[in-house]
């Protein structure tokens, strides 16, 4: 049984299926479908004389002389052994490796790194195999993404297991005329070959089939919400556009033709009876947040209250700020609260209560609004801004604190057209696509490495004369701690270097909320000259008086996250500038770098980075319970993205609920994996 818990597998036992556990793996199904990260190929044979210093080789070797042991210190070995071939001699050196059983005459296996020196050919700590008994040597080898206690080789070896006993349950959710008309695999020997590649063809097909399975199931399951969401339970008929009128009239400028053309397909939505669920795309700086207003006024005007969410608590702040001027500046007769994690307790207190009397009309704040706690007498409208943080699953929270409210998610992110579908199925789209007049374009600039300093420069004689800036320190790898040292040492750095004498101020995401929130009021008020921040101003903070974005090692961004950043500055009535500093010397990194220079439209900028890195580089935009950086991986072209689009939409105009047979096991995963919506076919 392929639901099996995985302590059962031989080999397993409670304490490994405890470091299993880490990686999400539960069941022997779950193992089986934990894919490699990367392969190694060992298939090819290398000869000593033509191995090249640094390079990874595989060479077959024969033990001349018995291998020495010394034991240099305290706890410490060296294993010394020479190695040959037909073509040359190469030196063996490993470190607390004494186990290692090398027998004088006898041929192993040996992978890894080479170090060549004049005369002399080395290897230190080598994988080594012994011939007869190989496993990897001639084989592509799987590197697993792993967990401290679990090495490479057991995960394998387990794997191994898995699949010898096991693989062949492996069942085809994908239905047999599926299958052939697109040429796939089996499920089970596409699983096999993922983890056990024989050569790159059948990888390839492995690969394909897999990520056309994931990526089937999840359109059908957001096509079905949307199905669903249209025929499905009654929603409420907002038709009231008193305020919201009203709202429009009491700006300072006028509202863009697309943010009206916008609020027309909102304003219908809500005036419809059937359960809004819309995706407003637009730029940083396109005017959302009075679209969002706009909406949650058509809410109040009709007697019903709405929540705005988002994702950090500065930004929730700002937004709570910024809606209450509006709605002072129109006059109107609507209340706005404020909640989130530091909210006091006596202070929350009296708010819920006046949230479940219906006192409060809307209702701003960041996850705090998801908590049980918070019950509203009745939500109409529910907004996320950012939604991408948030996922599905606590959207759908949201909406649970009602009867069917409609639904507003408002995203930065520039989805390229051809993806949209993909990943925001279950949503109808609106795109702002224009900006407001008068907005100066921000002068952007790459610069390499050795010109550091100029930038700096600019920033100081920027400062001087009354502006701010913000430096963003580069993510490194993923780990959050790392990052915290990065942007803290540069911080450092600069504070007691090149920016002695200037305010400087340190942002991080590891910092409590309540912290951040002093340091961007700071910075807000001028009282810091210049943010050194990781990522965590990316969405939405709004200071005008900052001028200057610098990223270091911006090579390590994705543009549409550059082109966020730079969505900071050029807020106010000064000319704007973003300098990337490029510390890559490759030249597809200078020309990716480039489209920033050359545009400063969001959606060309996202189609070109689908161009340049492939569609695997959006699924981290947008949580499914699907693993994105396992889709990342698996899926590498915009072809296959919508052949499985067109396939599902035919799939369903077929057969609405994939009623049909064939479809039992799709439809059992499709429920898994939207199982916390109150979907689909049941
Ligand atoms: P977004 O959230 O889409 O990035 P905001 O809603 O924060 O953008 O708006 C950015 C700035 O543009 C705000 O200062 C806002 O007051 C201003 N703005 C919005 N709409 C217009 C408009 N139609 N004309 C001029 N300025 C506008
Ligand atoms: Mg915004």
């Amino acid at each position: 049984m392929l639901d099996t818990d995985i302590k059962y597998l031989k080999g397993v036992g409670p304490q490994r299926a405890k470091k299993l556990d880490k990686l999400n793996i539960h069941t022997i199904e779950e193992l089986m479908q934990y894919f490699p990260v990367k392969y190694e190929d060992r298939r090819t044979l290398s000869c000593i004389n033509s191995v090249k210093d640094g390079d990874k080789v595989m060479l077959k070797l024969k033990i001349c002389g018995k291998p020495s042991l010394s034991r240099p210190r305290y706890k410490m070995t060296i294993l010394k052994a020479v190695g040959k071939d037909e073509t040359g001699c190469v030196n063996l050196t490993f470190f607390n490796q004494e186990f290692l059983k090398l027998i004088d005459g006898e041929s192993y296996y040996a992978y890894g790194k080479v170090k060549v020196s004049p005369g002399l050919i080395e290897m230190i700590s080598p994988e080594i195999e012994a011939v007869n008994i190989a496993l990897k040597a001639g084989h592509i080898v799987p590197l697993y993404g792993l967990t401290s206690g679990l090495s490479n080789n057991e995960l394998t070896k387990l794997m191994r297991t898995a699949l010898e006993t096991y693989g062949k349950d492996i069942e085809d959710v994908l239905p047999e005329p599926v299958r052939k008309d697109y040429h796939l695999l089996h499920k089970s020997t596409a699983t096999a070959y993922m983890h056990f590649p024989t050569d790159g063809r059948k990888y390839a097909a492995a690969k394909r089939t897999i990520a056309f399975e994931r990526l089937l199931v999840m359109q059908l399951g957001l096509l079905s919400v949307k199905n669903k969401l249209k025929s499905g339970d009654d929603g409420i008929a907002m038709k009231e556009t008193f305020l919201s009128e009203r709202f429009a009239e009491s700006l300072p400028y006028e509202l863009t033709k697309a943010q009206q053309r916008v609020i027309g397909e909102i304003s219908m939505d809500m005036d419809s009876d059937r359960p809004m669920n819309r995706l407003v795309q637009g730029d940083v700086g396109s005017g959302k947040t009075a679209v969002a207003v706009a909406s949650m006024l058509i809410a109040a005007g009709s007697g019903y209250q709405s929540s705005m969410m988002a994702p950090t608590e500065i930004l929730a702040a700002q937004h709570y700020e910024t809606i209450r001027e509006y709605i002072k500046a129109a006059g109107l007769d609507v209340q706005v609260e404020f909640l989130s994690g530091s909210t006091k307790a006596s202070e929350k207190r009296s708010l819920l209560e006046r949230l479940r009397a219906g006192s409060i009309d809307i209702l701003v704040g960041t996850h705090a609004l998801i908590e049980p706690d918070v019950i509203f007498k009745n939500i109409g409208l529910v907004v996320t801004d950012e939604q991408h943080r948030f996922g599905v699953r606590q959207r759908a929270m949201l909406s649970n604190k009602g009867k069917n409210p409609d639904m507003l998610v408002m995203t930065a992110t520039p989805i390229p057209r051809t993806l949209a579908l993909m990943f925001y199925g279950d949503l109808d789209i609106s795109v702002i696509d224009e900006m407001p007049p008068g907005r100066k374009p921000v002068k952007t600039e790459v610069l390499k490495k050795s010109r550091k300093e100029d930038a700096y420069s600019f920033i100081k004689k920027s400062v001087d004369e009354g502006r701010q800036a913000y430096i963003v320190a580069p993510l490194v790898e993923e780990s959050e701690a790392v990052e915290l040292d990065s942007a803290e040492e540069i911080y450092n750095e600069l504070k007691y270097g090149i920016f002695e004498g200037y305010s400087l101020g340190l942002l991080h995401g590891r910092m409590k909320s309540a912290e951040k929130d002093e340091i961007m009021e700071q910075f807000y008020k001028g009282e810091i000259n210049i943010l050194v921040s990781t990522t965590v101003i990316e969405v939405g903070v709004n200071v005008p008086n900052a001028v200057i974005m610098l990223v270091l090692n911006a090579e390590r961004f994705g543009l549409a996250q550059l082109h966020q950043l730079r969505g900071r500055v050029g807020r106010g009535s000064h000319e704007s500038y973003c300098i990337l500093i490029n510390e890559s010397s490759s030249g597809r990194s200078r020309d990716r770098m480039n489209i920033l220079k050359r545009t400063n439209d969001g959606f060309i900028i996202a189609e070109e980075d689908l161009r340049l890195r492939g569609p695997g580089e959006f699924f981290g935009t947008r949580q499914h319970g699907l693993d994105s950086c396992e889709l990342k991986s698996l899926v590498g072209d915009v072809a296959l993205v919508k052949e499985v689009q067109t396939l599902a939409k035919s799939m369903l105009h077929d057969d609405p609920y994939l009623r049909d047979s064939s479809y039992f096991r799709l439809r059992q995963q499709i429920v898994k994996l939207f199982r916390d919506e109150n979907i689909v076919f049941n």
